[in-house]
């Protein structure tokens, strides 16, 4: 077990320079290698060349973290919230200045392209800077003379050491809905980032110690399903935070809390869009398609569905069709494509299998993007926009989340009938509806079980300052993540009843002090 003592080369920087690089893990303010053997590889999907490696943390990695991260967070949850706050300001415009790296960084090892990178990064600092606010969002309720010289107050404190494990496609911001807020309420954090792009955190990582944060308050480690397990049933961690796909969710759920923790597990997805038929039609059709596409469709909010009301089916499909000619694919660096590759070769296979199941079980292909020649590139993971028309619930293209650039089109007859599918799906993470009626999308907005919902906004992921969570196979737990509900979520009540008789002090004439 050991642990490098300087500062040396950022743990990513071979990676940035095309070479390939061990990342390690981060554990007391420093890079960490461990005693495990084991470790993955990392490609740029866009070139499907290999450029480094990832360590996978054994159980005794994963114990050093959470033992640094339970001593450190004995200090930090008592420090002042006047120093949390200063680091946290320190930590936003430090990311702020490194934005384009991490967001390059995110590119080469995710595949997005950079203007979606660096809108990744936004939405991660805009946590960052909700939580800036700790002093404010911390206080507690105070009553006086709930008795005769008795007072009554709240206060919330931290719960400790607490973890993160995220998934790949959001390898900066899902982070950031985590460890800002927690760090701020005054816990350790240990974050597990997917091994599939895991240079962004340890990015992160320097970048908290160069804003002043103690060493061991945020600790990284890699790996798989063996670090996850430990953490789930380690006895140090009082809560877990975790983003992925829903088998997963529900598994991290149901192994945590029988260990006694507290978590909040966000699953998988299969948003709709709803067109009614006086939807503008033009906005309707540009959001299925960069709702739909961007990111090549690896969105936990990406529309997956679009359920069109009686006419504007045709209409719309045509619209969408005409629009997917416009999209450049290739690698996320070039500024002149709109779209990048997938994560890796399994992923796009598995993918492609999706598109092969839709043609075989009757749907209409109108758009196929399985021949497509990426721009510049030859060997990445690329597939092309996908478009299909006249999709039946019971299709696996329809049931199950595809997470690739593959749009699905549903006719309905009415908004009843519409309404109903989207109800009787089983995930409900995020959906949209287009109309220009007013009291339509207002019925909408209340009869629709889903998480978050956009009217004539595609994507509604709230603001770091409201909280966001789906419903149903999309969440389980009970609290959503940042926002009001992660500051409670990262911190426990205490009420405390207080009495105080006036003391006889005598005379005293001097100013109180
Ligand atoms: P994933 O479930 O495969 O992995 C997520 C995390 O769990 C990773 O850190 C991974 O290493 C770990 N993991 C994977 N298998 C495990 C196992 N058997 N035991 C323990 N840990 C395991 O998800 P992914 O492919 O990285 O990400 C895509 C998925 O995440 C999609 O389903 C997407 O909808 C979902 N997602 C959801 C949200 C949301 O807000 N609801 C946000 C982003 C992504």
């Amino acid at each position: 077990m050991t642990a490098s003592a300087t500062r040396a080369t950022p743990a990513t920087e071979a990676t940035h320079a095309g070479t390939t690089a061990t990342i390690d893990h981060w554990i007391g303010g420093e890079r960490f290698t461990g005693d495990s053997e084991r470790s993955g590889p990392i490609y740029n999907p866009a070139t499907g060349a290999t450029t480094g490696r990832v360590r996978f943390a054994s159980g005794s990695d994963v114990d050093r973290a959470v033992a640094v991260a339970k001593e450190a967070s004995i200090a930090w949850g008592r420090s002042a919230l006047g120093k949390r706050a200063t680091i946290l300001f320190k930590f936003r415009e430090l990311v702020n200045e490194h934005a384009d790296e991490i967001a390059r960084c995110i590119v080469r090892e995710h595949g997005k392209v950079l203007a979606d990178a660096r809108g990744e990064v936004q939405r991660g600092l805009e946590v960052v800077e909700f939580a800036c606010g700790i002093p404010h969002l911390i206080k507690g309720e105070f009553s006086e003379n709930v008795s005769s010289a008795v007072d009554s107050y709240s206060i919330r404190q931290p719960l400790g050491v607490v973890a993160g494990i995220t998934p790949f496609n959001f390898p900066i911001m899902v982070p950031m809905w985590m460890y800002p807020v927690a760090i701020a309420a005054g816990n350790a954090f240990v974050l597990k980032p997917s091994e599939k792009d895991p240079s962004a955190s340890m990015m992160a990582a320097e970048l908290w110690r160069e804003a002043g944060l103690p060493a061991g308050v945020f600790n990284v480690v890699h790996g798989d399903r063996i670090a996850v397990e430990r953490l789930l049933e380690h006895p140090d961690i009082a809560a877990v935070s975790f983003v992925g796909s829903t088998p997963i969710a529900r598994q991290i759920y149901e192994t945590a809390t029988r260990n006694g923790k507290r978590v909040q597990a966000l699953g998988g997805a299969k948003n709709h869009m709803l067109v009614l038929p006086d939807a503008d039609m033009a906005l309707a059709a540009d959001s299925a398609v960069n709702a739909g596409f961007g990111s090549a469709g690896q969105r936990c909010m990406a529309i997956s569905v679009v359920v069109t009301v009686g006419d504007a089916g045709d209409k719309l499909v045509e619209m969408v069709r005409e629009r997917l000619r416009a999209i450049h694919v290739g690698d996320g660096l070039d500024a002149k494509n709109d779209m990048g590759p997938l994560v890796t070769e399994q992923h796009l296979s598995r993918v492609r299998q999706y598109v092969d199941e839709g043609l075989a079980s009757g749907a209409t292909l109108v758009a196929d993007g399985r021949d497509i020649a990426a721009n510049g590139s030859r060997d990445g993971f690329f597939l092309g926009p996908c478009l299909f028309d006249h999709v039946r619930p019971e299709m696996s293209i329809y049931r199950d989340e595809i997470f690739g650039p593959v749009l699905s089109v549903v006719r309905a007859e009415s908004y009843d009938e519409a309404l109903r599918l989207i109800n009787d799906n089983p995930f409900a993470n995020g959906v949209a509806i287009f109309t220009t009626d007013g009291a339509a999308a207002r019925r909408f907005q209340s009869e629709v079980q889903v998480g978050m919902v956009g009217i004539n906004v595609p994507i509604p992921v709230p603001m770091a300052y409201y909280s966001f969570g789906g419903w149903k196979a999309s969440l389980f737990g009970d609290a959503h993540v940042h926002g009001g509900e992660g500051v409670k979520f990262y911190t426990r009540g205490k009420v405390v009843t207080a009495r105080w008789v006036e003391k006889k002090t005598g005379k005293s004439l001097a100013f109180p002090a």
